[in-house]
């Protein structure tokens, strides 16, 4: 594992004038961690594998430099290998959100390249024709979802045997979201000669069997733990049927603007909407079911700050770029640990500290507790002024890394006076 070089510029890292002409246009004044360590690999040629998160300033640690690899080839070879419908650069992701961020990102940093990089996006639920299109006479660099980008080879058009740099982005989540026959098949397709980056913010079994099969000779990049972006995770215990009282006192006592809310189901997303209006509190849902035109016009909302309050299932959640998203709540626990680790990353992003908290029932505490264990984080359990947890929960409480049966006498209510620690005054003054 390679460490953190912290106080490399962008200029040491060997980028190009007009790339670092836009970085400084766009305020980044110095590399993250990642990019630090990822760009002169990538510049070098090299396989990698990276450990990142979203928030580490991934997009740009392959971004950057496939820019100017793909720009310095094109002068070296222009007409010779760009005939018809090639691709040059290929990136997977596993959503049809990050596809367009992706290339959103990219198109940005390519500003003062005058149009030398044709960038396409191609993801479902929408027309496959305005995307043929876009894809005539080929692209330099195409940012894609597994399925259709199938679609698209198998009516010709498009062709990867010209690929010569792969990115994986969010492997575990494009394995886990169940796309591992569609990856098998695009990766059949490609040349056996290639550059492979590989970004995964976990490396389950499934993710590293494909990294061994898939990777030449790879360099592997572990953020160190302090390197990654802040995030200051609190967890607050509630009485089971007050989640919804809990949440809406803290966000009008804080006046949360941008606060991103997961819950583990549709249908979820749309109930906690209405609790929340019945409180006062205006908040939209982002789920799978909701079309790409509504997605599209939610998430410009809540990014330009027009909504303070935006309900998601993982789903439709994984990937979104809100940049200094200052708290993200889970309200339902997410399924798995890694889950709650995508989570967190949502907030405190890119050097900017973030809030990420989790109302938690008895019912939740076992489970947070292997949360816990498999992260190897402990956080202490607060509890919320006006809102304390009966006398016999809390003593449970303590206890929380065994499972837990229901506590006799929920029902009555029985606050704690004089809680242990006052979540609320840190959270005023935080
Ligand atoms: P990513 O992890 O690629 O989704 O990037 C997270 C956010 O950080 C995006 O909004 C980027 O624009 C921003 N970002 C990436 N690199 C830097 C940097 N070196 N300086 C400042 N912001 C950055």
């Amino acid at each position: 594992m390679t460490t953190a070089t912290m106080s490399t510029t962008f200029t040491e890292l060997a980028l190009i004038q007009p790339l670092l002409a836009r970085l400084t246009e766009m305020e980044y004044r110095q590399p993250t961690p990642i990019q630090a360590q990822v760009i002169p690999y990538v510049l070098a040629g090299r396989d990698l594998i990276a450990g990142a998160n979203t928030g580490s300033g991934k997009t740009a640690a392959f971004a950057l430099p496939m820019l100017q690899s793909i720009l310095a080839q094109k002068d070296a070879e222009y007409t010779k290998d760009r005939k018809g419908n090639y691709v040059t650069g290929l990136i997977l992701v596993p959503t049809r959100e990050l596809a367009k961020q992706v290339a959103d990102s990219i198109k940005s940093y390519a500003t003062h390249l005058n149009g030398a990089i044709k960038t396409v996006a191609v993801f479902g639920g929408v027309s496959a024709n305005t995307q043929m299109l876009a894809l005539r006479g080929g692209t330099d660099i195409l940012v894609a979802t597994p399925g259709r980008l199938l679609d698209l080879v198998s009516s010709n058009a498009i062709k990867l045997d010209r690929v010569k740099t792969l990115v994986l982005d969010e492997a575990d989540r494009m394995l886990s979201l169940g796309f591992t026959e569609e990856l098998t098949e695009v990766l059949a397709k490609l040349p056996q000669q290639k550059q492979t980056l590989l970004f995964s913010a976990t490396f389950p079994e499934q993710v590293q069997a494909l990294t061994q099969e898939l990777l030449h000779d790879p360099i592997e990049i572990q953020l160190q733990s302090d390197d990654a972006s802040t995030v200051v995770q609190r967890v607050f215990n509630v009485n089971k049927g007050e989640k919804t009282a809990v949440l809406a006192h803290l966000i009008k006592a804080h006046q949360w603007r941008q606060a991103l809310i997961f819950v583990n189901a549709k249908n979820s997303c749309e109930h906690l909407a209405d609790k929340l209006f019945k409180r006062g509190i205006e908040a939209e849902v982002f789920h799978g079911d909701k079309g790409q035109g509504y997605r599209t016009r939610i998430l410009d909302a809540f990014k330009s700050g027009e909504i303070d309050v935006l309900i998601a299932t993982d789903i439709a959640a994984r990937g979104l770029d809100i940049e200094k998203l200052p708290v993200v709540i889970n309200f339902d626990l997410p399924r798995s640990p890694s889950d709650y680790m995508h989570r967190i990353g949502r907030s405190g992003r890119a050097g900017e500290v973030g809030l990420a908290l989790s109302l938690i029932d008895y019912e939740d505490f076992h489970h947070f507790s292997v949360i816990e264990k498999k992260n190897k984080i402990r956080l202490e359990r607060e509890q919320v002024e006006g809102f304390e947890v009966d006398d016999n929960i809390t003593q449970a409480m303590l206890d929380a890394n065994k499972p837990m049966a229901k506590p006799a006498g929920t029902g009555k209510k029985k606050r704690k006076k004089n809680a242990q620690v006052n979540a609320d005054v840190w959270l005023r003054n935080s």
